[in-house]
């Protein structure tokens, strides 16, 4: 089911120290809200707005940097950045549209979907866990123990129809400050389930909290590999374009591209590491648009597929399999130039070469052939 997404990141958050509002810290290596617009994009979201402190725009531009996420500027209270965002969104008033605190990072598509499924029998749904600790309420009377019935904690993700929230937060009194957005809905006469929450959805609040997700960080992350293949035919030419770069050579070869056999294994590749299709799929031969299409633009796409699930490509290895050209001598400009196609360090980029001592197509010089392999790392 399409959905959309409003991450809140405009708040403060100065009781977790550090100096930055707590959603701009890094957490393994990426800022807090990252994790969480990743996630919705890797999920699916068809739209997401990041909503933001105006003197944070920078930093979170910075932060947010490659994906596909718009930023609105949030207001003084969580209820003003909420309904900025919902503003923000461009989606159908029926689209559901989930409401995420940046501060919890570690959301995954499991989350969304217990929502999405949630959501299809209520006006709105919660993610909430049972309390497992004893309640105390300390008063003038000495120490009470409340019951815990009937009592749940409440996370976000929190999921709405688009138009719905919007109305319901068009109805709730300005003076009033709610702490969430179910408060709200149901203020405004919603129906709002509860879906299964989870404990790694935990809030980063204090500074020890920070140690605590450094801890789970790893375990929210997870790295796939996909392979590819490609070969062409040789034929009449006097250069070849291996891995975006162009070889002098006595032969060409032949395809409906440019028939760079590197950069389309490494497309595949890349594919199908986020099981995404293949180069065909992308770009159907068929298609007259390609004729004769460098094959830079093939690579640079299934890059962009990647970041646009959230996801980072961590290192490609290649193989070009051929008798002549020689690779060795192109073999730095080859890399360097997968790291220009790839916006990755060249020393997380291989190129490497061998024949096959006469044997099969590649021996008898019929054709080139290549092979590929990369790592990507995504949400889990
Ligand atoms: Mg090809």
């Amino acid at each position: 089911m399409s959905f959309c997404a409003v991450v809140v990141a405009a708040g403060s958050g100065s009781r977790a120290g550090g100096g930055l509002p707590k959603v701009w810290r890094t957490l393994a290596g990426r800022a807090v809200a990252r994790w969480s617009v990743e996630a919705l994009l890797a999920a699916g979201a068809a739209e997401v707005v990041a909503v933001v402190a105006g003197d944070m725009e920078g930093t979170a531009r910075e932060a947010l940097d490659g994906l596909p996420v718009r930023l609105a500027v949030g207001g003084a209270t969580r209820a003003l950045s909420v309904r900025a965002g919902l503003a923000a969104l461009a989606c159908s008033p029926e689209t559901p549209v989930l409401i995420h605190d940046a501060a919890r990072p570690f959301l995954g598509g499991d989350h969304v979907q217990r929502l999405l499924v949630a959501l299809e029998q209520a006006d709105g749904a919660i993610l909430a866990l049972p309390l497992a600790d004893t309640l105390k309420r300390s008063g003038p009377q000495g120490l009470e123990t409340p019951s815990r019935d009937g009592l749940w904690r409440a996370q976000t993700p929190q999921a709405f129809a688009l138009g719905a929230l919007r109305s319901a937060y068009a109805a709730w009194p300005s003076d009033a400050e709610p702490t969430d957005d179910a408060q709200v809905a149901t203020a405004a006469g919603l129906a709002v389930a509860l879906a299964p929450g989870d404990p790694r959805l935990m809030k980063l609040t204090y500074p020890e909290d920070f140690a605590m997700a450094e801890g789970l960080a790893g375990a929210a992350r997870i790295t796939r590999t996909g392979l590819g293949y490609d070969a062409h035919r040789w034929g009449p030419g006097e250069a070849v374009w291996l891995c975006g770069v162009r070889i002098d050579h006595d032969q060409t070869l032949v395809g409906h591209s440019d028939a760079d056999a590197g950069l389309h294994a490494l497309t595949d590749a890349i594919l199908g590491a986020i099981g995404d299709g293949d180069i065909g799929e992308h770009f159907p031969p068929t298609d007259p648009q390609w004729r004769g299409a460098s094959s830079d633009r093939f690579l640079a796409h299934a890059a962009q597929r990647v970041a646009a699930r959230g996801g980072r490509l961590v290192s490609v290895d290649l193989v070009l399999i051929c008798e002549r050209p020689k690779i060795r001598p192109h073999r730095d400009a080859m890399r360097a130039r997968l790291s220009e196609i790839l916006a990755l360090p060249v020393d997380r980029i291989s190129v490497k070469a061998t024949t096959t001592e006469g044997m099969g197509f590649t021996g008898r010089q019929e054709g080139l052939a290549a092979q590929a392999i990369a790592t990507v790392e995504t949400p889990a």
